[in-house]
């Protein structure tokens, strides 16, 4: 099952890809797997995936230490924290993570530097930017970002790599279409090589179209289609 979900996810996006001109193999697919089993985060490994998304540091350290110890710590897996971030579990997630998708304050992004400096990291970051305000929990509102960016690339052991969104749940995948566009019209007007996570299982062919770089899929990986 988990096989034919990732071939199919993999042919919506090549197909959104097509559809707009963009290169698939520029698309990277993040294996959403919480509340899921390490047997099938192995099951997904072995199917290709090379990305894995967690949203709670316990349940991801958990998972990435048991992983380590078999075969498959010898890949190259990369971890995203895709999850809101409490302060508390900063110093655990930069030790394992090599994307944290959801700095959504100047003052987390200052933790992450503190942590990632006494571990000689340097951490990469996205910023979550709420697009949709009257539903978003987390994220920062779009007029905040340039002011937090410039604030960010004052610290040393940070590295921002782009930008994350959770668009408002809708019934129609077209409906989330004006909040990815809105993520790729900010990263334009910002104008710098800033990658875009959005696209979630429901809609992430509407992202990629839009210009996702990373799209964040769980039940359409995991589940039963
Ligand atoms: C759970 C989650 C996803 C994946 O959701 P699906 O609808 O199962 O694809 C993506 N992004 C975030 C931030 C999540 O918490």
């Amino acid at each position: 099952m988990i096989k034919d979900n990732i071939a199919k996810a993999r042919e919506r996006v090549k197909k959104a890809c097509l559809e707009v001109g963009r290169i698939h193999a520029a698309v990277t697919i993040i294996a959403v797997s919480k509340n899921r089993s390490v047997e099938e985060i192995k099951e997904a490994i072995t199917c290709g995936v090379t990305d894995i998304g967690e949203n709670k540091v316990q349940e991801a350290l958990k998972k990435y230490y048991e992983l380590r110890v078999t075969d498959y710590g010898l890949r190259n897996i990369k971890w995203h924290m895709i999850g809101h971030l409490q302060t508390n579990k900063v110093k655990e997630a930069v030790k394992i993570f090599d994307l944290i998708h959801s700095v959504d304050s100047l003052r987390l992004a200052v933790e992450i530097n503190k942590a990632a400096a006494k571990i000689n990291k340097v951490q990469d970051v996205l910023i979550e930017v709420k697009t949709s305000p009257e539903e978003a929990k987390y994220g920062l509102n779009p007029d905040k970002i340039t002011g937090i960016l410039q604030e960010i690339l004052q610290l040393r052991n940070v590295r921002v790599k782009g930008l994350m969104t959770i668009a408002a749940l809708v019934d129609n995948p077209e409906q989330a279409r004006p909040y990815f566009r809105m993520l790729r019209e900010l990263r334009d007007k910002i104008n710098q090589p800033l990658v875009l996570s959005m696209g979630m299982t429901d809609d992430f062919q509407v992202a990629v179209e839009e210009g996702a770089d990373m799209v964040r899929i769980g039940r359409g990986i995991f589940s039963r289609q």
